[in-house]
C-alpha cells in the first residue's frame, strides 16, 4: 500500500461530541454514555472513560486520520432526530453530530477529510441545508433511520430521494449512504423504531416482533419502501447501501433466526444496477467486516459485482486484526504483561484504519476495485474538485 494513496478512500467513519464543549456542534445523551456501544468505542478509540472530553475527542479523530495511510476519510455527520411534523429534537437523539463539526475538523486536515452531510428527510428546510452542504463540499448525506427516526415509507423519504438524485456538485446526483440491517451502534429513543433500517420483514420477524410485547417494533410496509427506493434510482439518485445490509454476529442457517439479514434484497438491488435497469445506481458498503464474525460472508461478497462495493471501516466500530503476524501478537502480548491491560490483546496497536485496509484486502483481494471506487463514483470532475 502507497502511504496516502489519495484515490484510497475509507467512506464511513463516525465522529462524535459529548457536547461538553458550548460548541453546539454535537451530543451524546446520558443514556447512550450508559450503552456497551459507547464505552466499546471508546476503546477502540483508546480514549479512557473518565478522561473522554469534547477537547480529546476531537484530537484522537484526528490523530487516527493523520496517522493512517489511507488517503482520504469521509467523516460522518448525523442529524438529530425531527418528529413527524418536521421539528428538530436535539433531546430525543441519543448521539447527533453537526454539519458544521466535520467542516471544522476538516479545516485541520484538508487533504485527509471529505465531508459526510447528514439532512433529515423531515426538515422543512431540507433542500437549502442540502445545497449548503453541497457548496461546502459534501460528498455525500447519511441516514441512519432507526437512531434519527425516518420511516423510508415516508413521502418525503420519496421526494427527498427524487431531489438527491440531482442535488450533487454540477446537477450530479448526491449519493445517499443509508444503514440497513441491524443497528447496535446507537440505539434509538424510540424502541419501536428498530425495524426503520429494515427493506424487507419476513413472517419470522413478525414472529420475534410478537413476543417483544409493549416493545413491539413498528411493522415495516416494505412494498411502499420498494416504491420509494426505486422511484429515487428511477430518477437517478445513487444509494449507498451499509454493510451491505447483512448481520453483524451471526452467519448460516441458524444465523437467520437470530439475526435480521437484508443482504438478498440489497444484492438484487446491485443486480438491478449492474443490469441498467435505473438510471441512478446501488452501491454498498464493506463497512464493520473486519471482525471474525463476519468472515464467512467473504464468498457472498465476491460474488456480488465489485465495481458496486466501497472501502470503509466504521470506525470506531471494533476492528480486529484477525490475522496478526507474529511480530504484532508478540508485541501485544509484552505489552499485556507489562501493563496487565487486557486491551492490548484486544485492539490492534496499529492504526485501526490501515489494519482494516488489510482485513478488507484479506476479503476481497489485494488489487480489488473496492478500494477506488467511491474515487471513480465521484467522478472525475467531483474528484478533481477535492483532490489537493
Ligand atoms: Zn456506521
Amino acid at each position: 500500500m502507497d502511504s496516502h494513496a489519495p484515490s484510497l478512500v475509507d467512506m464511513h467513519f463516525h465522529v462524535g461530541l459529548l457536547g461538553d464543549d458550548g460548541s453546539g456542534l454535537g451530543g451524546m445523551s446520558p443514556e447512550y454514555r450508559k450503552s456497551l456501544a459507547y464505552k466499546t468505542f471508546l476503546y477502540f478509540a483508546g480514549i479512557a472513560e473518565d478522561a473522554v472530553s469534547d477537547k480529546l475527542l476531537r484530537e484522537k479523530t484526528l490523530e487516527t486520520i493523520r496517522a493512517s495511510a489511507v488517503g482520504k476519510v469521509v467523516c460522518l455527520a448525523l442529524d438529530p432526530v425531527y418528529d413527524i411534523a418536521g421539528m428538530r429534537q436535539t433531546g430525543q437523539s441519543n448521539l447527533w453530530v453537526d454539519n458544521r463539526y466535520i467542516l471544522e475538523l476538516r479545516d485541520h486536515l484538508p487533504d485527509r477529510i471529505l465531508f459526510g452531510a447528514s439532512v433529515h428527510p423531515y426538515d422543512p428546510d431540507f433542500r437549502t441545508r442540502v445545497h449548503l452542504c453541497v457548496e461546502n463540499g459534501a460528498v455525500l448525506l447519511k441516514w441512519l433511520p432507526s437512531a434519527q427516526h425516518i420511516n423510508l415509507a415516508d413521502d418525503r423519504v420519496r421526494e427527498a430521494l427524487i431531489f438527491l438524485a440531482t442535488a450533487g456538485a454540477g446537477g450530479k446526483p448526491l449519493p445517499l449512504l443509508l444503514h440497513v440491517g441491524p443497528e447496535y451502534a446507537i440505539m434509538s429513543t424510540d424502541s419501536r423504531s428498530g425495524s426503520y433500517d429494515y427493506l424487507t420483514w419476513s413472517a419470522w420477524d413478525g414472529f420475534v416482533n410478537f413476543w417483544r410485547f409493549h416493545k413491539r417494533w413498528y411493522v415495516p410496509d416494505v412494498s411502499a419502501i420498494r416504491r420509494t427506493i426505486e422511484a429515487g434510482l428511477q430518477a437517478g439518485a445513487v444509494i449507498i447501501f451499509a454493510h451491505c445490509g447483512l448481520p453483524y454476529f451471526f452467519s448460516g442457517p441458524m444465523g437467520r433466526l437470530l439475526e435480521h439479514s437484508d443482504f438478498p434484497e440489497v444484492r438484487e438491488y446491485l443486480r438491478n444496477s449492474d443490469r441498467g435497469l435505473y438510471a441512478g445506481g446501488c452501491y454498498a458498503d464493506v463497512s464493520a467486516f473486519a471482525t471474525p464474525f463476519r468472515k464467512r460472508y467473504a464468498q457472498a461478497l465476491r460474488d456480488l459485482p465489485q465495481e458496486y462495493l466501497l472501502m470503509g471501516s466504521d470506525f470506531p466500530t471494533p476492528i480486529f486484526d484477525t490475522a496478526p503476524d507474529a511480530r504484532a501478537v508478540n508485541r501485544a502480548f509484552r505489552s499485556f504483561m507489562r501493563t496487565g491491560d487486557v486491551r492490548y490483546l484486544v485492539v490492534p496497536q496499529e492504526n485501526l484504519l490501515d489494519v482494516n485496509v488489510r482485513e478488507i484486502e484479506g476479503l476481497l483481494g489485494k488489487g480489488s476495485p473496492v478500494f477506488t471506487n467511491f474515487a471513480r463514483l465521484l467522478g472525475r470532475e467531483g474528484w478533481a474538485r477535492l483532490i489537493r
